[in-house]
């Protein structure tokens, strides 16, 4: 099927600037002379969605403003449209389609646009900055002054002699980063988080980035260089590929003393345990968890926060291994769950 390029946002082509980032000296432009600035205009959704298609990059709508799909769950499936034939998940909804792009952009005008980096063959390095309350990096991070992800990556490459390879870079809202790389041919990678160092993730299949030219909670998301996406350098790949997967032992809490709380302690753990040990229908076992917490909410005996706390640690480790198990799937899940379950609050005897 064919795409047609965005029309309307070509910018006039332009002297090469190869940018170093300020601090840290990452070098985030080209030499060769690739760079095309962006367009300051703002681009409609619909451009910008098209622009990353021409680019091979399959899009998705986003939920107004916000980072996470506009999508639904399984279980509240409208069986209508791209889910006539069975329910699909924002990643295989995912799409290429110049026509459908075109469609859905224009009657959803504020919905924001997103890459499928899965389908997209992409792995793209989230390089993030502290937030309030933030854990800091352990010991050896800090006794290497890291305080952003950026700065982390270039520690990671100058450990192997290497250095940040110049690709395509997108300046996020919060002032990180997006480096966009090339997946390589033959290998799944799925998502990290936090696992290869301090404040970077890693999206791969399960993953999406909002894409340049999108607003998240009014803040800019900026094409900082425009360039094909480099080769994932085997030295990431590595580190990707190794990255230690998240704790599959249970989750286990304690809700506060006493005989009444040590039934809702049990209560609680025998869900959480039910989610780790899961081995097919994991969505089905957070959904059923996420009904009993749910009576539990409505009976009194937990906060909604904490229930929807304990369930998203518990699913977790599944969500890191499983490219098809997402978190937006496992955060809707959680709520229908808790939803159904508080038609039933279910008290506990003091
Ligand atoms: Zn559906």
């Amino acid at each position: 099927m064919t795409v047609p390029c965005a029309d309307g946002t070509a910018v006039p082509s332009h002297p090469s600037h190869p940018q170093t980032h300020r601090s840290t000296g990452v070098p985030l432009g080209r030499r060769d002379g690739s760079i095309r600035p962006t367009d300051p205009s703002p681009a409609t959704p619909v451009a910008v969605a098209l622009d990353a298609a021409a680019r091979g990059w399959y899009v998705l709508p986003l939920l107004p403003g916000e980072k996470r799909p506009a999508s639904h769950p399984a279980d509240r499936c409208p069986c209508t449209g791209p889910c006539r034939d069975g329910h699909r998940t924002w990643e295989q909804r995912a799409t290429l389609d110049g026509a459908t792009i075109t469609a859905y952009w224009s009657a959803h005008p504020t919905h924001g646009v997103g890459i499928a980096t899965g389908p997209s063959g992409l792995v793209v390095v989230d390089l993030d900055t502290p937030k309030p309350g933030d854990r800091p990096p352990s010991a050896v991070w800090a006794a290497e002054g890291v305080r952003t992800g950026v700065h982390a990556l270039t520690v990671l490459a100058r450990r192997v002699g290497e250095s940040v390879t110049p690709t395509y870079a997108v300046r996020t809202g919060r002032g990180g980063w997006h480096l966009y790389y090339q997946a390589p041919a033959g290998v799944r990678l799925t998502n990290t988080g936090r696992s290869i160092g301090p404040w970077i993730d890693t999206r791969a299949w399960g993953g999406q980035v909002v894409a340049a030219g999108n607003t998240v909670s009014g803040r800019p998301y900026t094409l900082t260089h425009d360039a094909p996406p480099a080769p994932l350098p085997p030295w990431l790949f590595q580190l990707i590929q190794t990255a230690p997967l998240p704790p599959q032992r249970p989750v286990r809490v304690a809700v506060g003393a006493g005989r009444r709380s040590a039934y809702i302690t049990a209560a609680v753990n025998r869900q959480l345990a039910y989610i780790t040990h899961a081995t097919g229908g994991r969505n089905n076992a957070v959904y059923r968890s996420a009904v009993a917490l749910g009576q539990l909410v409505a009976g009194g005996a937990l906060t909604e926060a904490d229930a929807t706390d304990m369930l998203k640690q518990a699913a977790g480790g599944h969500v890191a291994t499983d490219p098809t198990f997402t978190w937006a799937e496992v955060e809707a899940t959680i709520s229908s769950g808790l939803r159904a379950g508080a038609r039933r609050p279910r008290a506990v005897p003091a």
